[in-house]
């Protein structure tokens, strides 16, 4: 084993808590981290120690704090979103549970600390419950467009979710109503107010793509069509933007985390920020599927707290968000975005963040 002292350092160094260092490192002693601190206080204390550049980022293990494991096999698409609904629904047949198998392998392998993973199927979730060592959240993902069928819906899902919550261990049962499009108030509604009741946390799809905006406010462009070609009914638009419409339907509150929110003005942050809720985004996702820019800086502006996610292997090239956050590298204060892919995810899947302290083990440090 290695002894003499080197003081690692990075772009940006987090240790899980206070604020990300620009200059900053540990200080390592075989396979232990011996200090943390600025650069000089380190090099002060392990004098002709040598300094090691360990890249962009030194972090804890980072959280992908939203993904769909169930559709690893889907292979990649790049094109507008209703484009991409359609390839999943060509694609179901490779939904299940050697899907999310060898998600959770890739989760695994890249060092991920924890996931907040969209589970479609009823035998992922059983086998999630039963086989992961990852602690994260298994929401069960809701769909269910026609209001006329809300209670039945709920009934049937109600006593397989309380059922599901007595297995909790290493990862929690949550629930996903699927977004604005998919899913009608009344089910939204006995969805959102069972969780909060029973204490399921929740994410929701949200003013993802420019097509959902044109629905949810004024009924037009391509989800009109592809509603049509499904024989599903059109609904009388809300008329307001993604984020009101839920706000209206009272579904927003601390234990709600909204995902994508990308088509947001500042009146719809300053809603999600008031709310308590927090917010995932995925931005290589949303660029591949035509859904525009995450508006970092107005969520930063209202003390939004954002998570990092990769969605799905269908609209992301892999599962680690270390990639999201490097996408970013310039664009973004790197501070914010190692930040979010760390702490943010922990926060919204409701885990403490680990902490990088004297004694840590360098196999709880993540370098990238
Ligand atoms: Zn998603």
């Amino acid at each position: 084993m290695r002894l003499e002292p080197e003081i690692w350092t990075a772009e940006v160094v987090y240790l899980g808590f206070g604020t990300p260092m620009l200059r900053g490192g540990l200080a390592v002693v075989g396979d232990h981290v011996a200090m943390t601190g600025g650069l000089e206080e380190l090099q002060r204390a392990y004098p002709g120690a040598p300094v090691v550049h360990k890249g962009k980022a030194l972090t804890p293990p980072v959280a992908n704090a939203h993904t769909h494991l169930d559709l690893s096999r889907l292979p990649y698409f790049e094109g507008p979103y209703v484009g991409f609904i359609r390839h999943v629904l060509a694609n179901g047949a490779g939904r299940g549970v050697e899907a999310a198998r060898q998600g959770l392998e890739e989760l695994r392998a890249l060092g991920a600390g924890a996931f907040g993973d969209i589970v479609a199927r009823d035998a992922v979730m059983d086998w999630l419950l039963g086989h992961s060592d990852l602690p994260g959240v298994a929401y069960r993902e809701v769909i269910g467009p026609d209001p006329g069928k809300a209670h039945d819906v709920f009934a049937a899902l109600k006593p397989q979710l309380l059922a599901w919550k007595k297995r909790e261990g290493r990862v929690k049962v949550g629930l996903s109503p699927h977004a604005t499009h998919t899913v009608s108030a009344p089910l939204f509604r006995l969805l959102v107010e069972f969780a909060a009741l029973e204490g399921f946390p929740v994410q929701i799809h949200v003013a993802e793509s420019p097509e959902e905006s044109r629905y949810v406010r004024r009924a037009e462009g391509g989800f009109v069509e592809f509603m049509r070609q499904m024989k599903l009914p059109v609904w009388t638009p809300p008329g307001v933007s993604p984020v009101q419409y839920l706000a209206d339907l009272g579904l927003l509150g601390p234990g709600v985390t909204l995902v994508h929110a990308v088509q947001v003005d500042e009146a719809d942050v300053r809603v999600i920020a008031q709310a308590g809720c927090r917010v995932v985004s995925c931005p290589r996702s949303n660029r591949g599927l035509e859904c525009g820019e995450f508006p970092w800086a107005l969520y930063l502006k209202h003390g939004v707290e954002v998570a990092l996610g990769t969605d799905s292997r269908g609209s992301s090239p892999d599962l680690d968000v270390r990639n999201e956050a490097l996408h970013l590298w310039g664009k973004v204060d790197p501070r914010v975005l190692v930040r979010s892919a760390t702490r943010g995810g922990y926060r919204v899947l409701g885990l403490q963040t680990p902490r990088i302290t004297r004694g840590s083990a360098l196999s709880q440090v993540q370098s990238w």
